[in-house]
Formats: C-alpha cells, sequence, structure tokens
C-alpha cells in the first residue's frame, strides 16, 4: 500500500464532514471485487469478444443480434453478483451526506442501487435499462432484448441496450460538470483513468478548488493529479475511507 502525504487526509475546503460536498467517480474496479468481468482484461477481451464486436454503434448496426446476446447475457448475470463492502460503504456515507453525496459510474452494473445508494448517475448507461430507438423513449428493462420485442410505449421493435457505446456521448455530463465544480472532495475508485471525460474529472474538480483522493488497486494513469493515492483492494480501502470521515464528522 502506497499513501502519499498520508498525514493531509484531504477534507476539503470546509472542516466538518457535514458541511462538505463529495463527488465519488466509480469504475471497473469496484464491480470486479463483486465478480463482474471487466472489458479491459488483459488479453484485450470483454467476455471473449472484441470491444468493437460488441460496444460500438457500427457492431450494432452490423450484427444487432450478437450485441444484444452480449449485453443480454451479462444482464442476466447480475443475478450470481452481490455488491461489496465498497458499495455497501459509499450506502452508509449516503446515509450521513444525503444531497451532498454524489456517485457518479462509469458501470453499467446495479450494484450501487442494490447497495442502498439513490444518488447515482450511470455515465455510461445501465443494463437494466433499454433505450428505443424509434420514439426515444427508457423503460426498465430486466429480460432479453435479442427476441427484438416491442417496445412498451410506441409499439415500435426498435428497443436497443440502454449503454453508452465507444463514440456515443455519455449521460448526464451537465450535472456531471456542476457538481464536480461545487464538490469539496472529489474520490476515484477504480478506475484507469484511461477512459475519457471520466479521467479528465479530476483535472476538473481541482481545477474549481477540490481536494482528490484516488483509491485503485495499483496506480492509475492520472494518480499523479491526485493530492492523495491509496492502493488496495476497494473492497478494503473504501469501507477504511467512509470510516475516517465519520469519525470526523
Ligand atoms: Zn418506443
Amino acid at each position: 500500500m502506497v499513501a502519499a502525504h498520508r498525514d493531509s487526509v484531504p477534507v476539503g475546503r470546509r472542516r466538518t464532514l457535514v458541511e462538505m460536498s463529495i463527488v465519488v467517480l466509480t469504475g471497473a474496479g469496484i464491480s470486479a471485487e463483486s465478480g463482474v468481468p471487466t472489458f479491459r482484461d488483459a488479453d484485450g477481451l470483454w467476455e471473449g469478444h472484441r470491444v468493437e464486436d460488441v460496444a460500438t454503434p457500427e457492431a450494432y448496426a452490423a450484427q444487432p443480434a450478437v450485441v444484444h446476446r452480449f449485453y443480454d447475457d451479462r444482464r442476466a448475470a447480475l443475478a450470481g453478483v452481490e455488491p461489496n463492502p465498497a458499495h455497501r460503504a459509499l450506502a452508509r456515507l449516503e446515509e450521513r451526506l444525503g444531497d451532498d453525496l454524489l456517485v457518479v459510474t462509469q458501470n453499467i452494473d446495479d450494484l450501487h442501487e442494490r447497495a442502498g445508494s439513490t444518488r447515482v448517475l450511470h455515465m455510461h448507461g445501465e443494463l437494466l435499462s433499454a433505450l428505443c430507438r424509434a420514439c426515444e423513449g427508457r423503460v426498465r428493462w430486466t429480460g432479453r432484448l435479442g427476441e427484438f420485442p416491442a417496445c412498451p410505449s410506441c409499439g415500435i421493435s426498435a428497443l436497443r441496450p440502454d449503454v453508452v457505446w465507444f463514440g456515443e456521448v455519455p449521460y448526464e455530463m451537465d450535472r456531471i460538470a456542476a457538481a464536480l465544480e461545487a464538490a469539496d472532495l472529489f474520490v476515484s475508485i477504480g478506475t484507469s483513468g484511461a477512459v475519457y471525460p471520466a479521467a479528465g474529472f479530476v483535472q476538473h474538480a481541482r481545477a474549481h478548488g477540490a481536494a482528490t483522493l484516488e483509491l485503485n488497486l495499483q496506480p492509475s494513469e492520472v494518480s499523479r493529479l491526485f493530492d492523495e493515492t491509496r492502493h488496495g483492494l476497494a473492497g478494503e480501502l473504501v469501507p477504511a475511507w467512509v470510516a475516517e470521515l465519520l469519525a470526523d464528522g
């Protein structure tokens, strides 16, 4: 474990937890500890698929059945995974901070919500949502899309996974930017720092005065931009960090 500036735990511009505004960014690392496969495996494949074959608009246009099967299988697999101590610690922090905590996640699973978090923005969409290409409506979806079911709103068979593919614009960027600008503390958990725009959040938050903390398994591509970095399992680092905050507050 590495702990740069360990004695200067960033607590932000204000002094007590009860007055702090915190934005937490979570990435694949936090879900991986629950057994959710990540697409940045060592072999560069995602469940045996090349990313460009399943996670781009071009792939969907060329082979919609293949893309549906991939996301249908991942949606079904959610039933076999559970939130881990990192997810649950963030839910405990929300119990204390309420509206002053926002979780922005790159993950498309529902583990934050199942742990109890309610203020979660899914910037890359959600497995449990379908988006209609005909009426642009969204509907919660727990079944499969590969049989090309009719949209409950407009009746047209035009539902796609409500996930942001490579080449598409992430969701909620205006709300995320506003939250980063208002934050006293920005915390990045389990992200590689390789995928923009999320990789730029630390600089955005810093530029507007936030203290910054990275909790990651290993040094990320943007570790040097953080005031403090801690390395280890999210399931250990996040509960410890939350316990520190709650003790201080
Ligand atoms: Zn529709």
